[in-house]
């Protein structure tokens, strides 16, 4: 099992999807994460500097069990919807060849994050498709399943949910490799919250993640448990 997960920043894949990559790479999954901009330089946490930054991503990468991470390094609040950046996403869609792909979902408010699922949506069809050879001659298949997830926007309709009760406490410590991030925002403590808020009401208890399904194909429903390590490869 292959799966990319496209993030806006980094750690916006362990608040949406943290919990389902670390159940995912422990069943086996070659994960791969895209992270599209590089930290704000204006809110910049002086008492971290960038090699201190990239350490705490391995960090994180290492708990989330991460095989390969890309940055796109995209100057914050210069992101345009540009053919390079979409580019880049089909180069690396093409290259891993997905079988799930994680991307934010389509109502989040926050602009960077709203543009990288459309990013996201439009890299997927031009992935699959015979054209954009300037990004891999070969069109990857598309994947069985997108999955939308949440980060600053919760949704308020989903239709799936992933229970991430055995996996919680990995999640929480992946977030806490962002010491950076935490003394802006107690980021470990709202995602322990909103992963019980979710396991209560969704599964009546636990802990879970929950997404919306852009994409779904009659294999996905197999892919669609971690557990199930299906195709090698
Ligand atoms: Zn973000």
């Amino acid at each position: 099992m292959r799966i990319v997960a496209i993030a806006p920043h980094p750690d916006d894949e362990i608040i949406g999807a943290g919990g389902s990559l670390i159940a995912h790479a422990r069943a086996g999954a070659e994960i791969t994460t895209v992270h599209v901009v590089e930290r704000d330089r204006s809110t910049l946490d002086h008492e971290t500097d960038d090699d201190g930054f990239q350490a705490e991503i391995a960090k994180a990468n290492d708990v989330l069990g991460v095989n390969h991470c890309v940055q796109l390094f995209c100057r914050s609040r210069d992101l345009l919807p540009s053919r390079e950046v979409r580019l880049a996403l089909v180069r690396v869609l093409r290259q891993h060849r997905p079988e799930i792909v994680y991307i934010p979902h389509s109502d989040e408010t926050d602009q960077e994050h709203e543009l990288v699922h459309r990013l996201s949506m439009d890299a997927l069809w031009m992935a699959s498709s015979r054209f954009f050879a300037e990004a891999g001659t070969e069109p990857s298949p598309a994947p069985t399943l997108v999955l939308g997830y949440e980060v600053w926007t919760p949704m308020h309709r989903f239709s799936h949910v992933q229970d991430i009760s055995d996996v919680l406490d990995e999640k929480v410590e992946a977030m806490r490799a962002y010491t950076s991030q935490l003394r802006l925002a107690r980021w470990d403590s709202a995602i322990r919250g909103l992963a019980h808020y979710r396991g209560a009401v969704s599964l009546g208890g636990g802990a879970a993640e929950v997404f919306d399904v852009l994409r779904l194909t009659p294999s996905a429903v197999s892919a669609m448990d971690p557990r199930n390590p299906g195709q090698e490869g």
